[in-house]
C-alpha cells in the first residue's frame, strides 16, 4: 500500500492514474478502523479498479468541548488492516498540509445540515462538507463510499454533490453492528462494560420503532415517545434527540406516510453515540 502524505503528492499520483483510465474508489475515514469501515472499503473495491482510503481526524468538524484531542488514533493497526485487504492507496495528510496557515475558505453546508446534529453540533457539517470537498478535489475518484450510520452526514454530502455539480458518485453502505445490535463506532472504545450495556438502549429504541411501524402505527409522536421511554428504561437519559423525520429532507413529519428515518443521538457517560434506522412507508 502506498501512503500519500500531502495533497500535492496525492493529486499528482492519483490524477495520473485517472488519466490512464484507472477508476478510483474513495473511502473517507478518521481512522481507528473497525469492521464497519472495512465493509465500506470492500464495497469500494467492488465498485472501482483501485481504492483510496483517507485517514484524517478533521479538526474543523469538532466543537470546542468535543473529543478531538482524545479521539482514538491507531495508525499502525489501521495500516495493517488496510494492507491485509489489499488496499492500494492510503491518504493520511498532516493537519498542516490540509489546513496550511492562512486557510480560510469553507463550504456552507446545505439546508439538510441544519436540524438534528446541526442544532447540537453547530459547525460540525461545515467542517465535514469542507473536508469532503477537499478530499474530492485531491483524490479524483469516480465513487466515494459512506456509511448509513451517519445518516445526516450522507444526506449533507449527497446534497453538496448535487448542488455543486461535483463529478463523483456517492454510494452508501449499510450500518455494520456488533452481534447484539450495537452500531460499530470508533467511539465505542470509550465505553466501560456497564456503559456498553446501556448503549444497547439506542438499538432497542430503534427496534421498538421498527416493530411499531411494522404493526401499522403511523403517528410519529407515538413513535418518538416510545423511543424516549425505551432509552430511559435502558438508563440512557442524556438524549440530544430521538426523532422520526422525512428520510430525504430530515424535516419533521406527523405521520409515517413517506420514507422516514428514526435518528437518535444520546450520551452514555461522556460518550456521544448516534444511530439510525430507515422506516419503510406504506
Ligand atoms: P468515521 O471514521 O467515523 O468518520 O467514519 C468513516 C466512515 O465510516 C463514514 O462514512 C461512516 O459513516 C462510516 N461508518 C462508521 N461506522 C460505521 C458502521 N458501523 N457501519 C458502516 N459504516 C460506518
Amino acid at each position: 500500500m502506498h501512503i500519500l502524505k500531502t495533497p500535492r503528492e496525492a493529486f499528482a499520483k492519483l490524477d495520473r492514474l485517472r488519466r490512464e483510465g484507472v477508476r478510483l474508489g474513495l473511502v473517507p475515514t478518521m481512522g481507528a478502523l473497525h469492521v464497519g469501515h472495512l465493509s465500506l472499503v470492500e464495497q469500494a473495491q467492488r465498485l472501482a479498479d483501485q481504492t483510496v482510503v483517507s485517514i484524517f481526524v478533521n479538526p474543523t468538524q469538532f466543537g470546542p468541548n468535543e473529543d478531538f484531542s482524545r479521539y482514538p488514533r491507531t495508525f499502525q493497526e489501521d495500516v495493517e488492516r488496510l494492507e491485509s485487504l489489499g488496499v492500494e492507496w492510503l491518504f493520511a495528510p498532516t493537519e498542516q498540509s490540509l489546513y496550511p496557515p492562512g486557510f480560510s475558505c469553507c463550504v456552507q453546508p446545505p439546508a439538510v445540515a441544519q436540524p438534528l446534529e446541526g442544532e447540537f453540533r453547530p459547525g460540525h457539517y461545515g467542517g465535514v462538507a469542507t473536508v469532503c470537498m477537499k478530499l474530492f478535489q485531491i483524490i479524483p475518484a469516480e465513487v466515494a463510499v459512506f456509511g448509513r450510520k451517519d445518516y445526516q452526514q450522507v444526506r449533507v454530502i449527497e446534497q453538496m454533490v448535487e448542488d455543486l455539480n461535483l463529478p463523483i458518485r456517492i454510494v452508501v453502505g449499510p450500518t455494520i453492528r456488533e452481534a447484539d445490535g450495537l452500531a460499530m463506532s470508533s467511539r465505542n472504545r470509550y465505553l466501560s462494560d456497564s456503559q456498553r450495556q446501556q448503549a444497547l438502549g439506542l438499538w432497542r429504541a430503534l427496534q421498538v420503532v421498527a416493530e411499531m411501524a411494522a404493526d401499522g402505527q403511523r403517528q410519529v409522536s407515538d413513535l418518538e415517545r416510545a423511543m424516549l421511554s425505551t432509552l430511559e428504561a435502558s438508563q440512557v437519559t442524556k438524549i440530544d434527540y430521538a426523532r422520526v423525520v422525512d428520510a430525504r429532507t430530515l424535516a419533521p413529519i406527523e405521520s409515517l406516510d413517506r420514507p422516514a428515518v428514526a435518528l437518535i443521538a444520546a450520551f452514555v457517560g461522556q460518550t456521544r453515540l448516534i444511530d439510525c434506522l430507515l422506516l419503510e412507508a406504506d
